[in-house]
């Protein structure tokens, strides 16, 4: 699949699965030196590959007709900052309601790990500006997930599906810790509880055959 038609894949099951409503939300995958981002004013369950412009890592249009997403500067200093190679952002409800009441997600389930831990919440800052980028790259550092103030939740992958998977995780781990918190105090792990867990992952279990 080429980039751009991963663009309509991930975008059409965005909207599917509720992740984002309307034109909110986008997606960019990176190959080389070029980025195929979705486009601004499009909804993401109407995207076709040529709807979809690919630019350079410096936002010039390289690609396509459309005008990229307003938050593609937020995408290219993610990618100019570490080894992404997707990113995917939206305005999920539990992402959405986490980023607005909370500094940060702990890690309540030690499926946290596969974000990182402990997901941090970006400082508040107008949408597609340099200082909302910056506060992004900040509060990614060392994370696969960020939370952004006020606004949503964002997800980077070594590809465009383990991005998009990243952001079900992340919307599901804000949803259990807001439902959690509306039935008690959520228990959070400990560095131990979660040290545990990376040991168990490097050594799982064996099963050993039954004779005969
Ligand atoms: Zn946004």
């Amino acid at each position: 699949m080429s980039l751009r038609e991963q663009l309509c894949e991930y975008g059409r099951r965005a909207v599917e699965l509720g992740l984002v409503i309307g034109t909110s939300g986008n997606l960019s995958v990176r190959q080389e030196d070029r980025v195929a981002v979705t486009p601004s004013g499009v909804a993401l369950d109407r995207l076709t590959p040529e709807l979809c412009p690919v630019v350079d890592l410096a936002g010039n249009l390289v690609e396509g007709e459309s005008q990229p997403s307003s938050e593609t500067p937020m995408h290219l200093a993610v990618y100019a900052s570490g080894d992404a190679r997707a990113v995917v952002h939206t305005h999920s409800v539990f992402g959405t309601v986490v980023a607005t009441t909370m500094t940060e997600l702990p890690p309540i389930h030690y499926n946290a790990l596969l974000l990182g831990g402990t997901v941090r919440v970006a400082e508040y800052a107008t949408y597609g500006t340099p200082e909302l980028a910056a506060n992004v790259r900040a509060a990614l550092e060392g994370r696969r997930a960020v939370l952004m103030a006020n606004h949503g939740g964002m997800t980077i992958g070594a590809t465009l599906e383990e991005a998009f998977e990243a952001t079900r995780l992340l919307e599901w781990l804000c949803e259990v810790y807001v439902r959690a918190l509306g039935v008690g105090t959520p228990n959070v792990l400990t560095p131990e509880q979660l040290d545990a867990v990376v040991e168990r992952a490097f050594n799982p279990p064996v099963f050993p055959r039954r004779a005969g």
